[in-house]
């Protein structure tokens, strides 16, 4: 389990706590009723996924109830901020510097550069590590 910060109450609270919300920053249109399919297929189920920085909307649902925005790293699951609705969004490039001058000594070893290996001897070691089972549909031996 982790902790997210809350801005609202501000304090971190466990995750059980929260509900993902859906991607931020996503406008609604003023003229919803007069824009095309394709436009709304875009506004409605259209969302970026990065493999990275995410910017989130999240709910502390058994705390102040509240709505607030995250920006969160999805490679490593790691929340970078959280903030207000009525707050801007955070640099994204700032956020994964801060991020890199916080990340502990022994995360920054692991990341040297290792003799590559093959990809499924590495995808063994990367669950090994995290100590994670494997995805369905993933043969291990
Ligand atoms: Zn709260």
């Amino acid at each position: 389990m982790f902790l997210i910060h809350c801005p609202y109450c501000e304090e971190e609270r466990p995750e059980l706590e929260f509900r993902h919300a859906g991607e931020a920053h996503v406008a609604r249109p003023d003229d919803i009723a007069e824009i095309s399919d394709e436009a709304f297929e875009r506004y409605f189920f259209i969302r970026s996924n990065p493999k990275g920085i995410a910017y989130e909307r999240w709910r502390h649902i058994h705390g102040c109830a509240r709505f607030f925005n995250a920006a969160r790293d999805t490679v490593n699951d790691r929340f970078l901020a959280t903030y207000r609705i009525d707050e801007p969004k955070p640099d994204a490039k700032r956020l994964a510097s801060r991020a890199e001058r916080r990340r502990p000594q022994t995360e920054a070893a692991k990341s040297t550069p290792a003799p590559a290996k093959p990809a499924g001897v590495q995808a063994r070691a990367a669950r090994a590590a995290t100590k994670k089972p494997a995805p369905k549909g993933v043969k291990t031996r």
